[in-house]
């Protein structure tokens, strides 16, 4: 193994800290007068750029439905207006998710297009002053108290050369309530408008002359961290690079539970840099493959993906010449299984690959259970994936050989509820780690293929991210 940062074995990733110093105030205002909402009870705001002062004031909220531009799909929910100075009011999740009915964007399952960064970049883009997404329990996946717990503390962010001014100014979160009333104000009906958004031909709907007020003052800090990369340089074709990650970090100290405070984070993510360390160390030891293997240990990826981010702005292969991306976040530790389960299941020859690869060890590849939840943008291999390269995510299979469906649900589900990001996450007697290693066999036969071969896989016609793999001339 070498180092694999120019030289380096960190690839040195600065972040910034940013810490609101007021408590923000959105002003909603029209011929009716004004309304203040309560910063954390009915909005959340924040920005990425990085000024003391950032002041939006009495801009014109415009309705702009998912607020997505997918020329793929001739869809353009911001279709002749010009959004300078004015704030965009988008709807969570995208077009498909109440019918089911997949007009192009996968039905229940969410694509990219439904995430809530998707939402922020596009509006940026589109140069708003600002983008304000109407919170909806079903569509987004979880509550408001996921978002309105998020108001004190740090928010963390990749150091950008632009100090975030292409981020626009602002961005925040309404509750549904408030979005109700303020449509009502404007003399729009919600539910029909929501409506209108899931059909082809949706035009953007200014809110009847309603502007939006808030001031954020923010004090930065500014930090270094680090991805760890190591390569291993292929021996014919070493311009050719199969990648595999894992996120280093966890949350540190948190929220204390009968006097804890350290989170540990054994399974999410010591499972997965642990497996990326003995990944490291099968390739070193079962010969030289032809294509270079990267494997990279990316940071802060708690803190919103941002290792995996700056290695998306700074990348340290090209893409074009990087053939796959492999990524670890939590190993199975409940004991060996029938199937494993491939998360975006569906978006790339990648399902060809891993299926294979199961079925040699007798097993079975399950499809994503929870595809509405969109758990395939929510870790670090998505910043790969946006820059075209196809991509693996799996996660531990429930079909337990001892114990069966009901008792890997029932782990699963105990996990989620008492362990996820909590001082409990942490070893014990009671895991299993049998299975994790045999999965962790597959994403090593999977990898091993590629780097051996020739193959390119390519992404699924319907993928987002495919227009970016053949922006790249593949
Ligand atoms: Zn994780």
């Amino acid at each position: 193994m070498q180092p694999g940062a120019n030289g380096s074995w960190r690839q040195n990733a600065g972040l910034v800290a940013a810490t609101l110093t007021n408590e923000p105030v959105l002003t909603i205002s029209g011929r009716d007068g004004a309304r203040d909402y309560v910063y954390g009870q009915d909005f959340t705001a924040w920005t990425k750029r990085l000024d003391p002062t950032v002041a939006v004031e009495n801009a014109e909220l415009v309705f702009v439905g998912y607020g997505i531009v997918a020329p793929e799909l001739n869809w353009n929910d911001y279709e002749g207006v010009d959004m300078r100075g004015k704030i965009a009011v988008i709807l969570i999740n995208d077009p498909d998710f109440d019918t089911g009915d997949d007009r192009g964007f996968g039905g229940r399952a969410m694509t990219y297009y439904g995430r809530w960064t998707y939402k922020y970049e596009e509006a940026a883009r589109q140069g708003a002053a600002g983008a304000i997404i109407v919170h909806q329990t079903a569509p987004a996946a979880y509550p408001w108290e996921v978002i309105g717990s998020r108001v004190t503390g740090a928010r963390f962010d990749v150091a950008r050369e632009d100090r975030g001014a292409r981020a626009r100014a602002l961005r925040g979160w309404i509750q549904e309530r408030v979005a109700r009333d303020t449509f009502t104000r404007a003399g729009l009906n919600f539910d029909q408008l929501r409506a209108r958004a899931q059909r082809q031909g949706f035009r953007p709907v200014a809110m009847g002359r309603l502007t939006g007020s808030v001031t954020l003052e923010t004090s930065f800090e500014t930090l270094q961290s680090a991805n760890v990369v190591g390569i291993l340089p292929g021996t014919s074709r070493p311009d050719e690079y199969v990648i595999y990650t894992a996120h280093w970090d966890h949350l540190g100290r948190c929220a204390p539970v009968d006097g804890d405070d350290i989170c540990n984070g054994a399974l999410d993510n010591a499972t997965g840099t642990g497996g990326l360390i003995e990944l490291a160390r099968q390739f070193s030891g079962q010969g030289a493959p032809e294509r270079s293997v990267v494997f990279i240990a990316l940071t802060a990826e708690e803190q919103g993906l941002l290792g995996a981010l700056y290695y998306q702005q700074n990348p340290l292969f090209p893409s074009r010449q990087t053939v796959a991306a492999i990524n670890m976040d939590g190993l199975n530790r409940n004991g060996p299984t029938r199937d494993i389960e491939v998360i975006g299941f569906g978006k790339s020859e990648m399902d060809d690959l891993i299926t294979e690869a199961a079925r040699a060890e007798g097993r079975r590849v399950e499809p994503d259970s929870l595809p509405e939840a969109g758990f395939f943008y929510r870790s670090d291999h998505i910043h790969f994936a946006q820059l075209g390269i196809p991509v693996l995510y799996t996660k531990a299979g429930i079909d337990l050989l001892e114990g069966g469906v009901d008792r890997g649900r029932a782990l699963v589900a105990d996990y989620i509820a008492n362990h996820y990001h909590k001082p409990s996450d942490e070893l014990t007697d009671a895991w299993d780690m049998r299975g994790g290693s045999e999965d962790l066999g597959l994403l090593y036969d999977v990898g091993r293929r590629l780097a051996d071969s020739e193959e390119w896989p390519r992404w699924r016609d319907n993928a987002e991210f495919r227009a970016a793999r053949e922006a790249d001339g593949r």
